[in-house]
């Protein structure tokens, strides 16, 4: 792939300039220097509990003065460095110096996936809001990836050799909170494709001097018997796969609960959240569900993470977001204005540790409720209470009724009995009155009326309930896509079989 798109980074549009090229440098320099300054404990933990206490569990003032120094170092490098930032500066009339501190971040409105889709095709194939311009590119190293395109086209990213410093620096000290140390051994699942998530995950272990077996490219009989013959300590894949490799294993006779899996390092899909999917994969596996939180947006490196602390008995299960290298703030969905700590709200990051995929308040666009009270696992950074269960996105509307996947998974699983495979197919019909249906797995047709039963009390919505012959849905491998909407489409193909992969 070519990197050489002419005009894309302010740097090289601007080369003609010796002062505006002086600038780019100088302000690149002075952010380089800032990130630098507060990198803490780079090559290992400093304590067996925290991998940086300085960072990890530093002060709200101490944690916000952090913030403020890499903002005043990050704004006026974006401003230089990036066509994008600076076309939307002058846009809004503003000049970076408007922006110092975290309570200057309102004042600038979030970024949302459509203006940075609309920039990257007005200039294919990367956009112009990276700080990287060509000469750059070359010199430093970089890794592609794409966006699950879950919302539209996949949009693309590269990360320099400078981010993937970082990335595993961070990710290393996410996976040490989630109790990650050198004796564990790590089976990673994924077909290492262009998705962030595993390849940062290796890249951290590789810093944490911990044993990996890569699992990809094998069928799920092929991985249970890797987890029997090389007893790995943790798996790391999506919710459904844990589900599917579960069951496989007891397949083959094998017990998951009483293998050498303690942790389950799960991505993709919200499990972690819900509470009825959690406690499935944790009675599967007798093993602990941790996880990370983040968007290839906002990356290279996580944002959220769990902590040892993460499910205290009967409190919601609650994930840390790393403040030291991002600032997380919660809006209003409709007015995007900040909501105070305790309330609901969609997710904003603004990145200031990456110079290829920099974000000055991104609308991730999770709903979370933010809390900013000290840990029991001692560290400090704000946690979203509850976990991530829901974008903005995906909300499904039925008569009015708004709900999320989540929700509804949360109201199938609270069925005892029911099969891990489940399926929601949403139609129209001609008295206009759109129909759910949810299909479900069980021995006993009866248990149909429970499981409407549950959908009514979580969800507040009625809907019909097909119970069908274990076995007969397709299993779900990778990510499941459980929710058919077929509203706009011909009536009666109810029957066909979903994406199962
Ligand atoms: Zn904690």
């Amino acid at each position: 792939m070519d990197g050489a798109t002419e005009g894309r980074v302010s740097g090289s549009a601007r080369s003609g300039h010796p002062e505006g090229a002086g600038r780019a440098a100088e302000t690149r320099r002075r952010w380089l220097e800032t990130l630098a300054r507060f990198r803490r404990d780079p090559d290992r933990p400093a304590t067996t509990a925290y991998w940086s206490p300085s960072l990890d569990c530093a002060s709200r003032d101490e944690l916000t003065q952090i913030q403020n120094t890499k903002l005043a170092a990050s704004v006026p490098f974006l401003y230089e460095n990036s066509a994008f930032y600076r076309r939307r500066f002058a846009r809004l009339g503003m000049t970076p110096d408007e922006i110092r501190s975290t309570g200057d971040l309102a004042k600038w409105p979030p970024i949302d996936k459509a203006e940075m889709m609309a920039d990257a095709l007005a200039h294919p194939p990367y956009g112009t809001y990276t700080c990287v311009d060509d000469a750059l590119w070359a010199e430093r190293g970089w890794m592609l990836f794409s966006s699950s395109g879950s919302t539209g086209t996949p949009r693309v990213f590269r990360y320099t050799q400078n981010d993937r410093e970082t990335w595993a620096w961070a990710n290393a000290r996410a996976l040490h909170a989630m109790g990650f140390r050198p004796r564990d051994s790590v089976l990673l699942i994924s077909g290492f494709g262009p998705h962030v998530w595993l390849w940062g995950v290796q890249a951290a272990l590789v810093l944490m001097g911990i044993a990996v077996l890569p699992g990809g490219g094998l069928d799920a009989k092929a991985r249970a018997g890797m987890i029997a013959r090389f007893k790995p300590t943790a798996i790391a894949c999506t919710v459904s796969y844990a589900l599917y490799l579960g069951r496989a294993l007891q397949e083959l006779g094998l017990d998951p609960a009483a293998s050498s899996i303690d942790k389950l390092f799960i991505a993709g899909e919200p499990g972690a959240a819900i509470p009825h999917t959690r406690e499935r994969l944790q009675d599967l596996w007798g093993a602990r569900v941790v996880e990370f939180y983040g968007c290839t947006e906002a990356a290279p490196h996580v944002g959220g993470y769990s902590c040892p602390a993460a499910e205290a008995p009967g409190r919601p299960v609650a994930t840390h977001l790393m403040e030291d290298v991002q600032v997380w703030e919660l809006v209003d969905p409709d007015t995007h204005r900040p909501v105070a700590d305790g309330e609901r709200g969609l997710t904003v990051c603004t990145n200031l540790a990456t110079e290829a995929s920099p974000q000055l308040r991104f609308l991730v666009g999770d709903y979370a409720v933010f809390d900013r009270r000290p840990c029991a696992c001692g560290r400090t950074h704000v946690r979203a209470l509850g976990g991530f269960a829901g974008r903005a996105d995906d909300l499904v509307n039925l008569r009015g009724v708004k709900m999320y996947p989540a929700q509804l998974e949360q109201a199938v699983r609270a069925v005892p009995g029911v099969g891990d495979e489940y399926e929601i197919v949403i139609t129209a019909h001609d008295d206009g009155l759109d129909r759910m249906t949810v299909r479900v797995e069980h021995a006993d047709g009866a248990i149909g009326a429970q499981v409407a039963a549950s959908v009514r009390t979580h969800c507040e919505v009625r809907v019909d309930v097909e119970v069908l012959a274990r076995g007969t849905l397709p299993r779900t491998e990778f990510k499941a896509k459980r929710i058919r909407d077929l509203r706009g489409q011909t009536p009666d193909v109810t029957n066909q079989k979903p994406e199962g992969r």
